[in-house]
Order: C-alpha cells, then sequence, then structure tokens
C-alpha cells in the first residue's frame, strides 16, 4: 500500500483564539486546499501553498513541541484523509481537535474535540457530531437561518457565535443575538485582537 500523504500548508505552535477552547496552547496542524469559496476567508493562502508530508514527516514535525494538543484546520481538513490523519495523531499520543466547514459528513469519532463552522452548504450528521457549532455573524448574515442551527444545540453541541473579522458592527450583533438565545457564547478572534498567528 503506497505511505499516506497530505498536503500541508504550514504547522505552527500558538494560542487557540477561537470557541471553547480560546487561550489554550496548541499546535496548528494547517492542510492545504478548501473548494468553500467564502468571500471573508481569512486563510485564502492555504487554497493551494503546501508540501506533501507522510505521516512520519508530521509526527517529527509535531514532536518539537511542547504541547499535546494538535488542532487539524485548513484548508478544509475534510478534502484530504481525515480519518488517517486523525489516527496516525491518535497513536503517537496527542490530543486532535478538528476544525471543518462540515460541507462533507466524515468519520471524525476518534477526535477529542470537533468545531463545524457552516458555511454555504453543511452536512447535517456533521451538525450532529459537533461539540460546537462556530457561526460567523456579519451584517448580511440571514438571522432566520440561525434557528436551523439552534435545533442542533443539545449536551453534547453548543453554539457560538463569531463577529466577522472583529468589526464592531457585528460584534454588537453578535451580543445582541445572544442576549436573546442565551445558551450561546461568544467567540471573538482573539489571536487578531492580541495580534499572534
Ligand atoms: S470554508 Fe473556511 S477555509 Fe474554506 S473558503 Fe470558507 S472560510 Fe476559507
Amino acid at each position: 500500500m503506497p505511505p499516506l500523504l497530505w498536503k500541508v500548508n504550514e504547522i505552527f505552535y500558538s494560542i487557540q483564539g477561537e470557541g471553547r477552547h480560546t487561550g489554550m496552547p496548541a499546535v496548528f496542524l494547517r492542510l492545504a486546499g478548501c473548494t468553500m469559496g467564502c468571500a471573508f476567508c481569512d486563510t485564502k493562502y492555504a487554497f493551494t501553498d503546501g508540501k506533501t508530508m507522510n505521516s512520519l514527516q508530521i509526527l517529527v514535525e509535531l514532536a518539537q513541541y511542547p504541547c499535546k494538543t494538535v488542532v487539524i484546520t485548513g484548508g478544509e481538513p475534510t478534502e484530504q484523509d481525515l480519518p488517517a490523519l486523525i489516527n496516525t495523531l491518535k497513536s503517537a499520543g496527542h490530543t486532535v481537535h478538528i476544525e471543518t466547514n462540515g460541507a462533507k459528513d466524515t468519520d471524525v469519532s476518534k477526535a477529542d474535540f470537533v468545531c463545524v463552522s457552516p458555511k454555504k452548504y453543511v452536512a447535517k450528521e456533521m451538525l450532529q457530531k459537533a461539540d460546537i457549532i462556530k457561526l460567523v455573524i456579519s451584517q448580511q448574515t440571514d438571522l432566520e437561518d440561525l434557528q436551523k442551527y439552534y435545533q442542533y444545540e443539545n449536551e453534547k453541541t453548543q453554539i457560538y457565535l463569531q463577529p466577522e473579522s472583529n468589526k464592531q458592527e457585528n460584534i454588537d450583533l453578535c451580543v445582541k443575538l445572544i442576549k436573546q438565545h442565551p445558551s450561546a457564547r461568544l467567540s471573538v478572534q482573539l489571536h487578531k485582537l492580541i495580534n499572534i498567528k
């Protein structure tokens, strides 16, 4: 069997800036490629650029950091063999978090934490698998549309509202929406506020 390969845009050590684990150190493994094409995407640099790596190369690079938590992000991780990557990292003792747009139903059962951030379309199976559903909110957001995501809230799955690009008008809208729906939580992009990667 040929070795498993992934196209990796970058691996870096930082602080999680979004969602439930905001403030937690983590190694970010950013896979290359995403076909969703969101206008506001802040990782367009990851659409095409990347180097091909096998599991050993990825593990060796991860081993240089003192932190065992790895956030697999993108790009869009489900556009490559994500289940095999999760297995590889778990076998090496890592705690694995996933950040996905949830468009493609994918086996993420071995992951420790799954964040689904729906964009133009999303698979309902992925919403059901999510630990958090992170919704990017802007002045263009169809607020009635939010109701359909609120239906997926339960003991496991929590809703986070994240103001697009940390714009004040979007922050104000998120605060208003959370006050109306108090089980939701606010996610600002902390890493941008404190000017780190
Ligand atoms: S789904 Fe995410 S990575 Fe893909 S284009 Fe949209 S914002 Fe960018």
